[in-house]
């Protein structure tokens, strides 16, 4: 397997079949309302990438949950968790903040996952 990786592609959101292509019509998250826009083909390969069934929601879910359990690894030693008190709640509110302002890369992330298991490597058509 040669360059471009597949991890270094995936965190670029490349196109999964040429690892070069972007995936995102916006190369960053802002404008918002267009964050989430796709390419219907891929610039470099020409692969499909709007896939219908694309449910980046199940995944959004679960990434969702995981960082809830990434923000209780540094909430917890920074400042404790106890039932004691209301700290847990206060965990609580923090990992939602974060989940909210994570949001725009947690859907942009589900949509690249869901393509890294649907479409294969076919590798670079420039080589
Ligand atoms: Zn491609």
């Amino acid at each position: 397997m040669g360059r471009p990786y597949m991890i270094e592609s995936f965190c670029k959101m490349r196109c999964p079949a040429c690892r070069e292509g972007a995936v995102f019509k916006n190369k960053h998250i802002l404008p918002l309302n267009s964050c989430l826009d796709m390419v219907d083909n891929c610039g470099v390969c020409n692969e499909r990438l709007q896939i219908e069934t694309n449910n980046g929601g199940g995944i959004n879910y679960a990434l969702t949950i995981m960082l809830f359990f990434l923000n209780a690894l540094w909430y917890w030693p920074l400042f404790g968790l106890s039932y004691k008190d209301n700290s847990f709640f206060l965990f609580l509110i923090t990992s939602i903040v974060v989940v909210l302002i994570a949001q725009p890369w947690l859907l942009r992330y589900s949509r690249i996952i869901f393509l890294y298991f649907i479409v294969r490597y076919k590798g670079s058509p420039n080589k």
